[in-house]
């Protein structure tokens, strides 16, 4: 019996059993698709909400010093003013001369070995890329013929409450999730109870104009984050922030993910506002590790920035010493669709049979799986079979997310449940019907036992 590792499979297999087994499809597929946007299938939805239920769980219910938040994507203009996206939320972009392909100038240079620092200008980018230009080809043609390195603005425009068509001051689509938290901060604080340190949770859509969206769902145009935003007194932010980072890594673990699969990364060039900065790494198919989630020991940076464009004190009274501070954040970001991502390809496996085959399994964490139960009545023509298996089936789906398949011989329907990851397939035979007891498969070992329907 053999077990695939992430590095064996590839990219392919993972969109190829996402799409054939309605887990994710291209956006707009009829229409040709469109770069970047990725439609969840009726398991990818559930699959992504019981993701987003485990993380709510771990960060607001299992949390007493932590309440949660779903503010509006649209913001005030100034928002992005403040947070520095308007300004400096931008990639240095260089178009090939020959097929006009765009190529990320830091991702390539990065390719090569060459770190492109994070706060450099458009000068200096264009003489560090010029002295490396020998050793970047087009991926599309590969010509090695570029033109100048120009910084692109990610945030995308909307022009909502815009009659005039002037585009004097856009509305743009939310460029990362955490900014609601920040805007909101003095609305919890004064009608919630709760006292710094404490925390906020959002689970919120962010856009990003990414030149080469690319890897499925890993670099999106659009996508989910979900965020904490932790509140702390001025230089009380080292025991939190590591507490943070562990709690965050075994949150992974939770899931099922394989330790072996994640590792942590620190960042070396920090935002000048910046503490400290790690990311949690996946290692997936085709790309190695990349991140699937950031964390951030940001200061005062953020609550700073909006009481000075708004003109409204964000700082925070303490109710017992009545000291009055901005409080310092600490932030976690996780895509979800990264994540999604890693459950995916960390649950994807492939084992030989004793008879020479294959079959394909999603070894999913149980209480992640889209669907919990699947019931078969063992023959399709047999109404009294039939009957006994919707009774089953509707009996289970008060508590679990089931299924119904009385599609095919036996064999096939379990193949089915192994790739969408269906912890128990139930089938309901003759005797059933005479003792109610059903035969229940297990998804990992296949095998089958006797069990009593009240004791499922
Ligand atoms: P990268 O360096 O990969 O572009 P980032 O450092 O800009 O990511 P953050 O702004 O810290 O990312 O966003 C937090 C999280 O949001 C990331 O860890 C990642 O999981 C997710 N994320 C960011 N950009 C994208 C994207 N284009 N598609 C999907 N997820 C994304």
């Amino acid at each position: 019996m053999t077990v695939q590792n992430t590095q064996d499979v590839s990219m392919e297999d993972i969109v190829s059993l996402a799409k054939r087994r309605g887990f994710v499809y291209q956006g707009s597929d009829i229409y040709g698709g469109m770069a970047g946007l990725y439609d969840f299938g009726p398991y990818g939805t559930e699959l992504l909400n019981n993701i987003k239920k485990s993380w709510w769980k771990a960060n607001v219910q299992l949390k007493p010093n932590y309440v949660g938040l779903d503010s509006a994507m649209f913001k005030h203009p100034k928002v992005w003013e403040a947070s520095g996206h308007v300004g400096g939320f931008s990639d240095p972009l260089a178009e090939c001369k020959k097929c006009n392909t765009r190529i990320r100038v830091d991702k390539e240079l990065g390719a090569v070995g060459v770190t492109a620092d994070e706060k450099m200008s458009e000068e200096e980018l264009n003489s560090l890329f010029d002295a490396n230009r020998d050793k970047i080809k087009c991926p599309k043609c590969g010509a090695k013929d570029f033109g100048p390195v120009k910084a692109f603005n990610l945030l995308v425009k909307s022009n909502l409450g815009d009659f005039t068509g002037d585009d004097a001051e856009p509305v743009y689509l939310p460029g990362e999730a955490c900014q609601g938290i920040y805007l909101n901060f003095k609305n919890i604080v004064d009608s919630v109870r709760v006292k710094v340190p404490f925390g906020v949770a959002q689970i919120n859509k962010a856009f990003r104009n990414e030149i080469s969206p690319r890897n499925f769902l890993f670099r999106t145009r659009e996508f989910e984050q979900a965020d904490t935003q932790f509140f702390v007194k001025p230089n009380e932010n080292k025991l939190a922030y590591e507490q943070i980072k562990k709690d965050r890594w075994n949150w992974y673990l939770s899931l099922g993910i394989k330790e072996q699969n994640l590792r942590w990364k620190q960042h070396d060039n920090l935002v000048f506002y910046a503490k400290d900065a790690w990311d949690i790494e996946y290692n997936y198919p085709d790309l190695g590790f990349d991140e699937v989630e950031g964390i951030h020991d940001r200061t005062d940076y953020d609550l700073s920035q909006h009481s000075k464009f708004s003109g409204i004190d964000l700082s925070y009274t303490d109710p017992v010493t009545n000291e009055k501070y901005i409080p310092w954040v600490l932030e976690t970001s996780m895509g979800l669709g990264r994540a999604f991502l890693a459950v995916m390809c960390d649950a994807y496996t492939v084992e030989e049979l004793p008879d020479g085959g294959t079959r394909t399994v999603l070894k999913l964490n149980p209480e992640i799986a889209p669907i919990k139960y699947a019931v078969f009545p063992l023959l399709k023509n047999k109404p009294e079979l039939v009957a006994k298996a919707k009774e089953v089936y509707n009996l289970l789906s008060q508590k679990y997310m089931c299924e119904f398949d009385d599609n095919g011989n036996i064999g096939k329907r379990y193949r089915r449940q192994d790739e969408i990851g269906t912890p128990n397939c139930v089938v309901i035979d003759f005797d059933t019907l005479k003792d109610d007891t059903v035969t229940v498969r297990d998804r990992d070992t296949t095998n089958q036992i006797r069990q009593k329907v009240s004791d499922l």
